[in-house]
């Protein structure tokens, strides 16, 4: 079997070994196959051995990790980036997105916005995100085009929107998504009721027995803000994760995004489920939301995977540096310096995202059989130099710019901070290209709303 290796200074696995959870080893290659499957990994010199005419592609100095996952994001949002800063959740939904949303959202602003989106992740080492967005065929075809990874989950809203008129008529917009891009590489779909805020009872049941017959998991917006906890208290006479436990959505397919404002039951109930967190901290900073309870949440022992929520609640979708907020502010927040380590934060945005995805059997490890997603990360520049550690060193002093190559299922997909392959190359500068006409219809909408 033909196989070609990488072969950098260090590999980080992300396979947890006695001692070495993170699975990290110098010297080390990887032999990838001709299915862009990982055919072995190994000892740099024993690998040499095994496949002796195998182009090696040699990195000094470098570290390879699997590609990262961004756990919770609205990747056509990306269009509307910068036009709703400074404001609190409930006045940035309701005076700037949902007039927004309402008259530009339709397949061309949604493919327009993942395509930017999605060259923006990949250049920034993310290989799969998990998506929540209407008109998830258009993000699916600019995933398809930009040559990434991704679960598309299906938004589902009780109220009209531009996509749909209710619940019923989401859902079955979003199964018609799922249709069309059966067997699509790389891609899964999920079902994602928005938030307890804007799905009623009748929905969630619906969504609960339908990810149960098709086998797919559910992604909610939950406990973003203390606002919605109230309301629900008046509305519901609970809090919004007490209704979604008596409505049968804590199962181990759950990914709650946000969990900002938790109790001690909340947290148990979460973990007994074995449910997993999209942790978002730039988004709930921004908003001024909160700050997640992350260091409970991980002695509890529930599943954590960062999310950099949509460009407009972010500004930037780079797992990497929502990754190290993560880390810095749950020391902050809990007084403990050792909590979400940099080998943690390193599993958060890997291992962790592919089991929250239920996707652990394709990618977020490097291991024979997984896919040959991965990134190279340079630390050979001064300002990651000297390493003492490299996951420390990618983690707190790393960044984007450090990407020097990206693969998904082997095949080089970012070369020299540049996508590679002509269809994305064309597709992103077609899209950049129409950037100042989406730019003039937001400027219109919302200087008609002020
Ligand atoms: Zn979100």
């Amino acid at each position: 079997m033909t196989v070609h290796i990488i072969a950098p200074e260090w590999v980080a696995t992300v396979v947890s070994a006695p001692g070495n959870q993170v699975g990290l080893f110098k010297d080390f290659a990887i032999a990838i196959n001709t299915q862009g499957k990982i055919e072995a990994v190994g000892p740099a010199a024993a690998i040499a051995l095994a496949y002796p005419a195998a182009p090696t592609e040699t990195l000094p100095g470098h570290l390879v990790t699997p590609g990262l996952i961004n756990l919770h994001t609205h990747a056509a949002m990306s269009l509307l980036r910068g036009f709703a800063d400074d404001l609190p959740l409930d006045r940035w939904l309701k005076e700037r997105i949902w007039p927004l949303e309402t008259q530009l959202i339709g397949p061309d602003f949604v493919y327009d916005g993942s395509v930017l989106a999605a060259a923006e992740m990949l250049l920034g080492g993310t290989t799969c995100f998990n998506d929540m967005y209407f008109y998830p065929e258009s993000a699916g075809r600019a995933v398809l085009d930009l040559g990434l990874k991704a679960n598309l989950s299906m938004a589902i809203i009780d109220f009209p929107t531009t996509y749909a008129t209710d619940g019923k008529d989401h859902i079955k917009k979003g199964l018609a998504a799922r249709d069309a891009l059966r067997g699509a590489d790389g891609i899964s779909f999920s079902l994602a009721p928005h938030a307890p805020y804007t799905v009623g009872d009748e929905t969630f049941s619906d969504v609960v027995t339908l990810a149960e017959e098709l086998g797919i998991g559910v992604h909610c917006h939950i406990h973003e803000t203390n606002q919605e906890i109230t309301d629900s208290l008046k509305a519901y006479g609970v809090r919004p994760l007490a209704r979604l436990k008596a409505l049968g959505l804590l199962e181990p397919s759950l990914i709650a995004a946000h969990c900002v404002h938790l109790n001690e039951s909340e947290i148990e109930w979460l973990a007994d489920a074995q449910a997993s967190i999209a942790h978002c901290p730039h988004s709930n900073l921004k908003l001024a939301s909160g700050i997640a309870p992350i260091s409970a949440l991980l002695k509890a022992g529930v599943n954590i995977g960062i999310g950099t929520d949509g460009s407009a609640s972010n500004n930037r979708l780079d797992t990497l540096a929502e990754a190290r907020t993560a880390s810095l502010l749950a020391k902050g927040n809990s007084l403990d310096a050792t909590v979400l380590n940099a080998e943690q934060t390193l599993i958060a945005m890997t291992r962790s995202a592919a089991q929250a995805l239920g996707r652990s059997n394709e990618f977020g490890q490097i291991s024979t059989g997984l896919s040959a997603d991965l990134v190279a990360w340079d630390l050979t520049d001064f300002s990651v130099q000297p390493v003492h550690d490299p996951i420390s060193q990618l983690i707190y002093a790393g960044g984007r710019e450090h990407v020097a190559a990206v693969w998904i299922n082997g095949q080089p997909v970012v070369r020299k901070r540049q996508l590679v392959g002509s269809t994305p190359h064309r597709v992103l500068s077609e899209v950049t290209a129409r950037i100042p006409l989406w730019h003039n219809r937001v400027g219109e909408i919302l200087s008609a709303v002020a």
